[in-house]
């Protein structure tokens, strides 16, 4: 079975992670940086994948991140959400909330959602149903799908399908969606948490130019009210949506500004050119 969203912390047997849920304070944002990451190493067997990494995440922001493979992008989130513990440094969310010290569930019950490269939908689900199961909810309301929603829930719903270019498949089963589609989809389920954080991995890798087109606009819809991380090899798609730009290599950050400066920064020109 496709587990993916209980994983990202959908919560299926609620009792732990409602336990959880009240132990994690709110995360206190009143610095304006929402995520610290201050001299993060990983090391997988002697290789540094992260090395002595900085990054800091303003509230709201959108934020693009590249770098060349195996620059460390994944590991970073893999640290952020809890999956990889780092050897040294330290992770914040908000002032108060160590992410070293939090599962992979109370990281994303606590706020950080993510969404990975490949698609985790429930394909013998319709579209509306997977967002419905995806919502933070009290588990009885989630454990079946007959139980009524409130009409604040439906509206929730109709939002977010009206968000990811969904309305008009609302009813359709996920399974018969483009790849683009069910990607909006899983954002939307996502979205259905409420995360303060949204990390994206690679969002428009095998999209259309359109669906790529429309997930540009969808990440800068969603900035301001959530900050949102894009990791992206695509420099087209980067380059249309990117306020900040922060490149990754060999487990550092290389350089960090607007598109612009670091297009024209000379040690990213020899990262990218000498490969
Ligand atoms: P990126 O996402 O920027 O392409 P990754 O974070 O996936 O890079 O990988 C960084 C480096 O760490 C790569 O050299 C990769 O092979 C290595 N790496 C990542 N995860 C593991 C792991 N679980 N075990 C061993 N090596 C890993
Ligand atoms: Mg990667």
């Amino acid at each position: 079975m496709n587990a993916g969203i209980f994983a990202q912390g959908a919560s299926y047997d609620g009792d732990t992670v409602a336990g959880a849920h009240f132990l994690i304070p709110g995360v206190d944002a009143s610095h304006k940086t929402i995520l610290y990451l201050e001299d993060i190493s990983v090391s997988f067997d002697g290789f540094k994948a992260l090395n002595k990494l900085s990054l800091y995440l303003d509230d709201g922001e959108l934020r693009c991140i590249i770098g060349p493979n195996g620059a460390g992008k994944t590991t970073m989130m893999d640290v952020i959400t809890g999956k990889t513990r780092p050897d040294s440094g330290s992770a914040y969310f908000g002032q108060t909330i160590d992410l070293t010290k939090l599962s992979e569930t109370e990281i994303a019950h606590a706020g950080i959602g993510r969404k990975f490269q490949k698609p985790t939908v429930f394909e013998q689900h319709s579209v509306f149903e997977n967002l419905e199961l995806a919502m933070k909810t009290d588990k009885r309301v989630r454990a079946s799908l007959s139980a009524r929603l409130d009409s604040a829930q439906r509206d929730r719903i109709a939002d977010t399908l009206a968000l990811i270019h969904l309305a008009a498949a609302a009813e359709r089963p996920a399974g018969m969606l483009s790849h683009g589609q069910k990607q909006w989809l899983e954002i939307g389920m996502l979205l259905m948490q409420e995360p303060r954080v949204l990390l994206l991995d690679e969002p428009v890798a095998g999209m259309t130019d359109e669906e790529t087109e429309r997930t540009g606009e969808l990440c800068k819809t969603l900035a301001g009210k959530h900050s949102v991380v894009v990791v992206e090899h695509d420099m087209d798609f980067v380059a249309g949506i990117a306020n900040k730009v922060t490149v990754l290599h060999e487990g550092s950050v290389l350089a960090e500004g607007s598109m612009g400066e670091v297009q024209n920064d000379a040690r990213v020109i020899e990262v990218y050119l000498g490969r």
